[in-house]
């Protein structure tokens, strides 16, 4: 299995080259092909397996495809993960994965000043990677709209509902839109985790590593 036979795209291939990237992981062979039908996705995934390339990945093509005018940048994808260091982390895969896709992303987390999160939403993304604090508290004081996203990750949910966050990513799942992509990622699947996945998926293909 080669990235090639995903059919990905031409800026994704290169942009995976540059990385050394060879092949697909278990987790991204398995998955990049039901999130580029459109499908819902429930993961079973630890960190370390690749998890993020293999959302990040076919967002990122799955945007690509309907690229508008430069300068129309509404948030399309939503990605939100339980901790700063993650955050960090899946911005620097959007970037590294990303950089020949025109497509633009930040990320925003909390403990830190608002002022570049804020500017950089001004200036407008694509994708936009949080956690649940920041996202709420940006949310509240109305710089960010998540009105058109299309794409929807919650990444770590496990880490989520042990940090507290149960009740945060309520409020966000809230305020999207009804019809949209999910995808959701935990290490383990806990009763209460089925739960909150059943909340936010429709008929999700299982992958599993
Ligand atoms: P993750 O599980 O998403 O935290 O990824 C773990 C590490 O594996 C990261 O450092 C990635 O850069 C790396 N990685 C992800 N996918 C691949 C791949 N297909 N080939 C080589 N390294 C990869």
């Amino acid at each position: 299995m080669t990235f090639e036979n995903l059919n990905l795209i031409e800026p994704i291939l290169k942009a995976l080259q540059n990385e050394g990237y060879t092949n697909p992981t278990p987790i991204q062979a398995q998955a990049i092909p039901y999130i580029l039908q459109q499908k819902d996705i429930l993961g079973c995934a630890q960190t370390g397996t690749g998890k993020t390339a293999a959302f990040s990945i076919p967002i990122l093509q799955l945007l690509h495809a309907q690229q508008p005018q430069k300068g129309n940048k509404t948030i399309k994808a939503l990605v939100l993960t339980p901790t700063r260091e993650l955050a960090i982390q899946i911005g620097e895969s959007m970037a590294a994965y990303g950089k020949y896709t025109g497509l633009k992303h930040t990320v925003i987390f909390g403990g830190v000043s608002q002022k570049a999160q804020t500017d950089a939403l001004r200036a407008g993304v694509d994708i936009l990677v949080a956690t649940p604090g920041r996202l709420l508290d940006l949310m509240a004081q109305k710089y960010i709209n998540l009105n058109h996203i299309q794409l929807f990750v919650l990444d770590e949910a496990d880490r989520m509902l042990d940090m507290g966050f149960v009740h945060d990513v309520k409020k966000v799942l809230k305020v999207l839109p009804e019809k949209k992509q999910s995808l959701f990622f935990s290490a383990t699947m806990a009763p209460e985790i089925m739960k909150l996945a059943d909340t936010i998926l429709v008929n999700p293909a299982k992958v599993e590593v």
